[in-house]
Order: structure tokens, then C-alpha cells, then sequence
């Protein structure tokens, strides 16, 4: 499953990823990281089975986890299926199937909104 830690300004300094992963045992697979002298906002993979373990870890920190549970939805009557999301997706969403028909692997999907802004037919939303 995907998730997001955000580390607030005030913890910014702190391990708290090494020191939650170190705890718990529980591994991350990291996709995206946004951090800086005073923020912090990732994108990871957990397993399923090890999420609440790890998210008591990070909160005790001062972190805050939230699941990405929405991940993009193409309304196919609206999709004309031009490719130009293919183009800015950075997780690879998005491909053309030998008949160039528009594949969509909501899977990867780390709900960034990027390909949103991208589509000429708003044919794509977060969520259901
Ligand atoms: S950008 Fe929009 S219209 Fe174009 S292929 Fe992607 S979803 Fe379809
Ligand atoms: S929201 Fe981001 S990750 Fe998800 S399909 Fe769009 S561009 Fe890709």
C-alpha cells in the first residue's frame, strides 16, 4: 500500500524515518522524497500487514501518515486517449496498449495531480 509521511517544521531535524524503520523493523520502499531544513513530505510503499506498526512509530515522532487511497480515475467517455498524460506521469501510469489504446495502472498511482492539469478533456480525477 502507498503512503504519506509529512514531517513538520519542528521535527525536520530529527531520524525519524531511520529511527522508526530501526524500531519496528518494518521496511519502507521509498518513491518519493521532498525534504528540506523545514519540510518534509514522502511518498512509500508498506506492506499492508505492517502499516499500523510503522505508522505508531512515526507518529511518536511527530510525523503525520495518511493512506493514498484515491488514486487517479479516468472517465473513459471523456478520454479521447491523445497520450498527453503518458508524457507526465512519473510513476508510468500510463501507456498505449498495441492498438493504442490508453492503459491505466492505478496501482503506481501516488496521487501527485500532476497528469490532472495535464488533460485537455478533464477526463481525470482523484478518487471514484
Ligand atoms: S490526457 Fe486525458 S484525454 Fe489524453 S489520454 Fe490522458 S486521460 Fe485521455
Ligand atoms: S496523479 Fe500523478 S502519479 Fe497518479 S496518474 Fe496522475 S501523474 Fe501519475
Amino acid at each position: 500500500m502507498k503512503i504519506k509521511i509529512t514531517i513538520p517544521t519542528e521535527r525536520i531535524h530529527n531520524p525519524i524515518i531511520s529511527e522508526s524503520i530501526v524500531e519496528t523493523g518494518v521496511l519502507l520502499n521509498i518513491m518519493v522524497a521532498n525534504i528540506d531544513s523545514t519540510y518534509g513530505e514522502l511518498i512509500a510503499d508498506v506492506k499492508e500487514s505492517r502499516f499500523d506498526r510503522i505508522k505508531k512509530a512515526l507518529e511518536s515522532r511527530g510525523a503525520i501518515v495518511s493512506i493514498l487511497d484515491q488514486p487517479i480515475h479516468r472517465d473513459e467517455e471523456e478520454c479521447v486517449e491523445c497520450g498527453a498524460c503518458i508524457s507526465v506521469c512519473p510513476m508510468n501510469v500510463y501507456s498505449f496498449d498495441e492498438n493504442w489504446n490508453l492503459l491505466v495502472d492505478e496501482k503506481k498511482c501516488i496521487q501527485c495531480g500532476v497528469c490532472i492539469k495535464m488533460c485537455p478533456h478533464g477526463a481525470l480525477k482523484l478518487g471514484q
